[in-house]
């Protein structure tokens, strides 16, 4: 079974190729606005709630979309329509818990542009895309990783820049030999800790967080210089402008970070003969904090992107044929899983006051987590040891990928000797 994948890459146009990009962009919004129209006026006129089909319809008796009207081929005329239809089914859904929400009614000046494998050739670094019988073709250049690659989907949109979004085939991947269970508990500061009961793994999330508190910093001081000089002044725009470009930044850090780190947590599962990894339902974690936490630290719970690493954490399993559980995460963090006692740890390492067992904290929620899939609940162990754990951080300098590098970019932490060593030492 293939599997596809979406990968992104930064474009550079030249003016002219950039301007037609420009071009193609309104066509495509041209597309929606005509497409929302149609649907809004139907409305109101007839009282019909149309369908996707009936809104895709292309070059069809009704003329909704002739073919010499828009510079775009067939298939992403009807794409656009297809998002604008899914946008109002979306909508429609949250509509039933918040009806202040709108369905889509602004007139678009740009949209993204979108071409099935029919109307893309590659050629080497060279990719071509077909606009419709008569119109100019797009021609683009790839980076040389994408050289005669096979797109199903090419997307053009614009991240301060072009950028080019393809649906690529990728290689299946070897499935896990093995039918161990871990366990698998998400934090802001160790981002991942996974455990399998023997051994232990330790992904840090510092680098997260400080690309985070950069991104915050930055963004409130470029606010405060904003909210100094009038609006869309040439000056407001200039910070505007390098605020954006910050925020689009660190958005991709945090993207690649939470990549690596689910990777690495992915790839150790593999070493390790995990065929089923248990995570702590943590869904509720950002709701109902107002009063109950300080500001800072409900600045850092709403950011905190475990969303995202469950996400990915997910469909990286799936890729490999690993399957994923969730169970309740309470008190897992706080109980001893030696003697049962309930403490709350206020640093990294978790240290009883009735058995004085000293660990890692996550490791011991990690513990917990699995004896909580284990045995529906937790129970307290006389024989508890502690698990090894190894640790994990991301280089600070962001790398360039290497494809021979096994743990994904990833190194171990090097002098790393902290309480947790010791004290694995003297469990034991
Ligand atoms: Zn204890």
């Amino acid at each position: 079974m293939a599997t596809y994948k979406a990968v992104q890459t930064k474009l550079n146009p030249d003016k002219r190729a950039r301007e037609y990009c420009q071009f193609l962009q309104q066509e495509s919004a041209r597309v929606w606005n005509t497409a929302k129209n149609f649907f809004w006026r139907t409305y109101r006129k007839k009282g019909l709630w149309l369908s996707s089909p009936s809104l895709q319809k292309y070059n069809r008796s009704d003329q909704l979309y002739p073919d010499e009207q828009f510079c775009l081929h067939s298939q992403s005329i009807q794409s656009v329509a297809q998002q604008f239809s899914a946008n109002l089914k979306a909508t429609r859904e949250v509509r039933k818990e918040n009806p202040d929400i709108r369905y889509p009614y602004k007139m678009k000046k740009y949209f993204r542009v979108q071409w099935k494998a029919g109307a893309i050739k590659v050629k080497g670094r060279n990719i071509i895309f077909s606009n419709g019988l008569g119109n100019k073709p797009l021609k683009l250049r790839l980076p040389r990783a994408f050289a005669n690659c096979q797109p199903k989907i090419v997307e053009l949109i614009w991240r301060n820049g072009y950028w080019l979004s393809l649906v690529v085939k990728v290689d299946d991947k070897d499935n896990v030999i093995g039918s161990s269970v871990a366990a698998c508990d998400m934090g802001e500061i160790h981002a991942i800790a996974l455990t399998d009961g023997y051994e232990a793994l330790i992904i840090s999330g510092r680098k997260l967080r400080a690309v985070k508190q950069y991104r915050n910093k930055r963004v409130a001081q470029l606010q405060e210089a904003m909210s100094k000089c009038t609006k869309y002044s040439r000056k407001w725009r200039k910070l505007n402008c390098t605020k954006r470009r910050i925020m689009e930044r660190t958005r991709r850090r945090i993207r690649d970070l939470n990549h690596k780190i689910t990777t690495s947590a992915i790839q150790w599962c593999i070493e390790h003969g995990i065929s089923t990894i248990v995570i702590g339902d943590l869904s509720g974690i950002a709701q109902c904090t107002k009063g109950r936490l300080s500001r800072r630290i409900r600045q850092k719970i709403s950011q905190w992107s475990f969303y995202k690493q469950k996400e990915y954490l997910l469909y990286k399993a799936k890729e490999v044929g690993i399957d994923v559980i969730e169970v309740s995460e309470a008190y897992t963090s706080k109980t001893c899983p030696r003697c049962g006692s309930i403490n709350s740890p206020n640093n990294r390492n978790y240290s009883c006051s009735n058995c004085a067992l000293t660990c890692h904290r996550d490791v011991v929620g990690a513990y917990n987590i699995l004896s909580m899939y284990r045995y529906g609940a937790l129970v307290p162990d006389d024989l508890f040891s502690y698990p090894t754990p190894k640790y994990l951080r991301i280089p600070f300098q962001a790398k360039r990928r290497s494809s021979s590098s096994p743990d994904g970019g990833l190194m171990v932490a090097k002098g790393h000797k902290s309480m947790c060593d010791l004290a694995s030492a003297t469990n034991r």
